[in-house]
């Protein structure tokens, strides 16, 4: 049974050597007395939230040095002493990062019913990621037909979605990007209006005139620190902005300042900040509206896949680096 061990808490940018692939024979059965399940692992998701794990918090959520990470992922049942579950159920939730897995309280995790669609879907499109980029859009952002949404990280996993949903609501919509790649990819498969790669622009403020020449009604923010500032200057009165994440800001001693915030007032915007756990309730209405998107073609998705969990650390810190394209999976095994 491979495994990824946290070695230590983490100061700026993590390493793969925080980060220790161990291997220990096991017994596939669940241990006498147990009531819960024995899964084995069939993806593992890259999130960027796992950075705050690895910092030495007071909060119970840090990682354990010497301990195993967790993060969400998609696995199969092979027994289960639980009545709510049976051997061959799929189900997604957390999951330590280990090819084989005993939950014993298995009540968070959620049973995969529909499987036309890829198993790894769960991680990124119809897991988390999807969640966050569905309800972080319709419920804080409040959009309108014909409203001007702007986009960062917009080729990521919660991005790439977010920008589809807005053009599926009638915005015109902008996305910015790290590469060539990624920028190809908002144009050419999700459909962003206007696109531009912020590592080649010298004035953020300038690029965002330039594609919203009558300002930003929405900004749903990933990155934060100097493209929040530059956002502020350019949102329209009554803008609204969703603060999905930060990103740019999780690898700093200190974040940054942001200088801006008096436009709050000046342009009655509202900002807002949401988490996806927030809406795991809503998980059936969520999936009455992603599925039939993806099962028309309505909505594309990318996806970046590494294969054995060995992989995994290299994948997990080029978050930070900007090394995926699309959302970042650790394939583990696919039966
Ligand atoms: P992505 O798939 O978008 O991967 C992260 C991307 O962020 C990288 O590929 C890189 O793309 C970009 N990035 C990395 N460092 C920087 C930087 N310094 N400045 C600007 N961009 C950077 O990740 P997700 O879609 O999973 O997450 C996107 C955001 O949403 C994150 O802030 C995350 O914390 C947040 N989030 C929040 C949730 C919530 O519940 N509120 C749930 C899920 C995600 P590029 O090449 O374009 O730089």
């Amino acid at each position: 049974n491979k495994q990824v061990i946290f070695r230590d808490y983490v100061r700026g940018f993590p390493k793969e050597s925080d980060f220790i692939i161990t291997s220990a024979t096991i017994r596939l059965k669940l241990p006498q007395g147990s009531n819960g399940v024995l899964l084995k692992t069939l993806y593992l998701s890259c999130d960027p939230y796992m950075r705050w794990f690895m910092e030495c918090q007071s909060a119970q959520n840090s990682y354990s040095p010497g301990s195993l990470i967790y993060g969400f992922g998609v696995a199969k049942v092979l027994e289960s002493a639980h009545s709510g579950f049976s051997e061959g159920d799929l189900v997604w939730g957390t999951l330590k990062w280990e090819e084989y897995s005993v939950v014993e309280e298995p009540v968070k995790l959620i049973k995969i019913q529909h499987t036309d669609v890829p198993l790894s879907y769960y991680t990124g499109i119809l897991g988390m990621p999807g969640i966050t980029a569905y309800f972080g859009f319709h419920d804080i952002c409040s959009p309108k037909k014909g409203d001007y949404v702007y986009v960062s990280a917009a080729s990521g996993a919660v991005g790439q979605l977010v920008g589809q949903l807005a053009k599926l609501m009638g915005c015109y919509v902008v996305g910015s990007a790290g590469s060539k790649e990624k920028i190809e990819l908002l144009k050419n498969k999700f459909g962003y209006d206007e696109v531009f790669n912020y590592k080649e622009e010298q004035d953020l403020d300038a690029a965002l005139k330039r594609c919203f020449p009558e300002g930003i009604d929405i900004y749903f923010e990933n990155v934060g620190g100097k493209m929040l500032d530059a956002v502020l200057l350019n949102m329209r009165p009554h803008g609204r902005i969703a603060v999905c994440g930060m990103i740019s800001q999780y690898n700093l001693d200190q974040s940054e300042g942001v200088h801006n915030l008096l436009r709050l007032v000046v342009q009655r915007i509202r900002m807002e900040g949401f988490g996806a756990p927030d809406y795991f309730h809503l998980n059936a209405k969520f999936l009455e509206a992603m599925l039939p998107y993806i099962r028309e073609g309505k909505i594309s998705y990318v996806e970046d896949t590494v294969h054995g969990l060995e992989s995994g650390p290299a994948a997990l810190i080029g978050l930070f680096s900007g090394r995926n394209v699309g959302k970042q999976v650790v394939a583990i095994s696919t039966e």
